[in-house]
């Protein structure tokens, strides 16, 4: 009897958890097809793969945006997705596999950006994820944007501001044209007051002339106009001619400065627009100039760094505060410092200039601890000039 009626409750005990397991399933099913429901409905494209690089969710979104079908996808290594996008993508799947291979190649909060041009001229925006659950790799999330229209607007907005500036120069040159002749009394005698006031609408017609000069520039370079002529260049050669500039500014201004120079005399050649690389050594040097007391320090040296040159510009002037240092390279950012706002500026400068560093395929970056006196360190690459090193190796 006792037997029996153990055997009856255990039967109800198991009947028991076998429903309550059946719900739980159930439950977890419908959590898991709602889940990929949501996943299905975004408008973002979305793709997942498991901690192997295998292609485990594909949405509908990502299929119309990379014009794929899920089929020809899913099951499959992110490797095979390399082969049907060429190298567009690059960087974003080395991110991938970089983080399959080493799971500890990254932290929980990394992200990974990128824009991908597609051949039918659409661009995409793909932001990446590792997936992540009690510090076990599951996998990675992108997902997709498609910001075509995003750089459209903003081609036009650039290509408006260019026509606008470009506008604006020629009425700017017949002002200061004028301006300058009537300071030369070729109009007749000016009274004192009268020369004040020219003086003043000289330097801000001065002021003007420099800010259109650089929105159009700026512009010109975010609308994808401006195109880089490249050839070989003796760095050392350049930086020599960019000095007579530089002398001619301090003169102008009437500020003296130490300037000292190290370039290496077997500096090899570097691949660039001789031009605009001497547009960013003057505007660096401008600046490291305007922001430096009288009698200060500016020192300029380049060496070879892999295959790139370096190039350190060094001021001991007021310098820039790690909280500004983020900003500077954006438009219009002027710093607080006292020098910075009696020095006449745009704020353009260092984001042209970068502009220009990263079109040249470069990178820049400053250092500085903020404290006067102690000054910045600003400093950029450039590529080498490879065919013409191997040439002279040849030779
Ligand atoms: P601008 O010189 O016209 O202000 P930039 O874009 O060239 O514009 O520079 C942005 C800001 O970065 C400056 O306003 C200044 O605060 C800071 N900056 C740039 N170079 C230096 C430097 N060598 N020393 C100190 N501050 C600098």
């Amino acid at each position: 009897m006792a037997v029996a009626i153990k055997n009856a409750e255990l039967y109800h005990l198991t009947r028991d958890q076998k429903e309550e397991l059946s719900t739980l399933l159930r439950d977890q099913r419908v959590e898991t097809s709602r889940s990929r429901s949501i996943l299905e409905a975004i408008a973002d494209g979305v793709l997942v793969t498991d901690q192997h690089g295998e292609i485990t969710l594909f949405n509908h979104s990502a299929e119309r945006m990379l014009e794929l079908k899920r089929a020809e996808v899913i099951g499959r290594s992110i490797e095979h997705f390399s082969g049907l996008f060429g190298g567009i993508a690059l960087a974003w799947m080395n991110t991938i596999n970089s983080w399959i291979q080493d799971h500890g190649s990254f932290h929980p909060m990394n992200t990974f950006s990128e824009q991908v041009s597609l051949d039918n001229g659409n661009v995409l925006s793909v932001n990446l994820a590792p997936v992540i659950n009690n510090n076990e790799f599951f996998g990675t999330v992108s997902v997709f944007r498609d910001i075509t229209h995003l750089i459209e607007v903003d081609r036009l907005k650039s290509e408006f501001v260019a026509t606008v500036s470009h506008e604006l120069r020629t009425p700017m040159t017949s002002i200061k044209g004028y301006v300058d002749i009537l300071l030369m009394g070729v109009a007749g005698e000016l009274s004192d007051q009268q020369l004040r006031f020219l003086r003043v609408v000289q330097e801000n017609t001065e002021r003007l002339t420099i800010l259109v000069n650089d929105l159009l520039d700026l512009s010109r370079i975010e609308a994808g106009q401006v195109i880089l002529s490249m050839g070989s260049i003796d760095l050392s050669d350049l930086i020599e001619e960019v000095m007579e500039e530089i002398d001619r500014l301090t003169v102008a201004e009437n500020k003296s400065m130490q300037f000292e120079l190290d370039l290496p005399p077997d500096l090899p050649l570097i691949k660039g627009d001789a031009e605009r690389i001497r547009q960013i050594l003057i505007n660096l040097l401008g600046n490291a100039f305007h922001y430096t007391p009288s009698n200060g320090n500016v020192s300029l040296s380049a060496r070879q760094t892999g295959e790139e040159i370096q190039v350190d510009i060094k001021d001991n002037g007021v310098g820039i505060p790690p909280k500004e240092q983020e900003r500077i390279f954006d438009r219009f950012y002027r710093g607080e410092n006292h020098m910075v706002i009696a020095t006449a500026g745009t704020g353009l400068g260092l984001s042209i200039v970068a502009k220009l560093i990263n079109m040249h395929n470069g990178r820049i970056w400053v250092q500085s601890s903020g404290i006067e006196g102690e000054g910045s360190i600003f400093s950029f690459t450039l590529p080498l000039f490879t065919t013409a090193r191997k040439a002279i190796k040849v030779r």
